[in-house]
């Protein structure tokens, strides 16, 4: 290879200044050849992979904005700003988001003018019509001219989830085609669905709720799942595991939930719920293969520990019973009740509620 790129370069240099070139065209290209390649930034060494078989560079941390937005912590726009700029500074381009996270404006705030970030939404809707309404969203509040990854967002669907929501699964191919998203994806909880995914060309990246004990999945185990993962992996679309660290309920094992998921080989990148600067630091040691310092972890312990609860009049609708993903809310006498040991604390149930009943507290 070293002759073939000497006759590439046809300037006429001294050997030193070829042999510099050389060494930057080789780095290049050994960047360019997927998984476990590293970029450096600040005072950390990323570890990028390529999101599956894709033309997709990622950060192996994905930052989750669920947590900073308005169904949990709600942190001012400046904090987010912050805290998203620190993470891309220090290497990590990879940001999950949702429609319905209420996040888009944080993301668009600290990365107006980046071209090198990407970015992974869903939407919920079920129609053609509806699907589109949610890619020129998303592209507006964003503030991009293409969105990255546009996942069907389908955390407690089963199976049939393609066949019901065709329409909308239509119209995310049909943007794909025109070049206003670069792939599509499926978020899921369920084993089947991961399982059906596979099977589906059409579907590029599949991102299933994957940690330590299996919490939240449906309709099947962690072995289960992680059998589901594989076959994704085989088909050649990419992974990233949800729920890491089980909506908070890992915070007390948290080494040993980041070192899990981060050690399977299907995914090619982790995302992370992120609200506070001592949790980002936290994950970017962990992501960089450092020990943490010592004190970090307890401060990210420290973090409070909400819980869903039901205040006032419920007129027993059961919306949030069958918005739950984990299957957390069950109908009490006279309004739900939460199970604190199975609730993710993602905060889905909150705005579905015609009372406003459901807080965290
Ligand atoms: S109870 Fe609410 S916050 Fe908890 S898992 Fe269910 S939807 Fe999410
Ligand atoms: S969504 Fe609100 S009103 Fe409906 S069952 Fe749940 S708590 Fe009650």
């Amino acid at each position: 290879m070293l002759p073939a790129l000497f006759l590439t370069i046809k300037t006429p240099l001294n050997y030193n200044k070829r042999i510099h070139i050389i060494q930057h065209i080789l780095t290049q290209k050994i960047c360019e050849t997927g998984k476990e390649n590293q970029t450096k930034r600040d005072d950390f060494t990323v570890k990028m992979n390529l999101m599956g078989k894709l033309d997709i560079r990622i950060s192996q941390l994905c930052f989750g904005t669920l947590p900073m937005g308005p169904l949990q912590a709600g942190i001012p726009m400046n904090e987010g700003v912050a805290l998203l700029r620190k993470a891309f500074e220090n290497g990590v381009n990879f940001y999950d988001t949702a429609e319905l996270y209420g996040t888009y404006s944080y993301l668009k705030e600290a990365f107006a003018k980046e071209n090198d970030v990407v970015i992974a939404t869903k939407s919920t809707a079920e129609t053609y019509a509806d699907m589109e309404k949610s890619i020129f969203d998303a592209l507006e509040g964003l503030g991009r001219e293409t969105i990255d990854i546009f996942h069907l967002h389908a955390a407690r669907a089963k199976r049939e989830v393609f066949i019901e929501r065709e329409g909308a699964l239509q119209c995310l191919v049909d943007y794909r085609d025109k070049g206003l998203i670069r792939t599509v994806g499926i978020s899921t909880h369920a084993v089947d669905v991961v399982e059906e995914a596979a099977t589906y060309e059409d579907i590029d990246i599949v991102f299933p709720i994957v940690n330590l004990d299996g919490l939240g999945i449906l309709r099947g185990n962690l072995q289960d799942m992680l059998k589901a993962v594989q076959t994704v992996h085989q088909a050649g679309k990419g992974l990233y595991a949800m729920k890491a660290l089980g909506g908070g309920h890992y915070l007390e094992r948290l080494l040993d939930a980041i070192e899990f998921t981060r050690n399977l080989r299907e995914m090619d990148a982790v995302s992370v719920g992120m609200v506070r600067k001592e949790e980002l630091d936290v994950h970017l040691h962990l992501f960089n293969d450092r020990s943490v310092p010592q004190g970090l972890i307890e401060k990210c312990l420290a973090r409070e520990k909400k819980k869903v609860v039901v205040l006032g009049y419920c007129r027993q609708c059961y919306r949030c019973v069958e918005t739950c993903p984990s299957g957390a809310i069950h109908m009490g006498e006279k309004k739900p009740e939460v199970d604190q040991e199975t609730c993710l604390r993602c905060g889905y149930c909150l705005p579905g509620c015609p009372e406003f009943n459901l807080r965290f507290a």
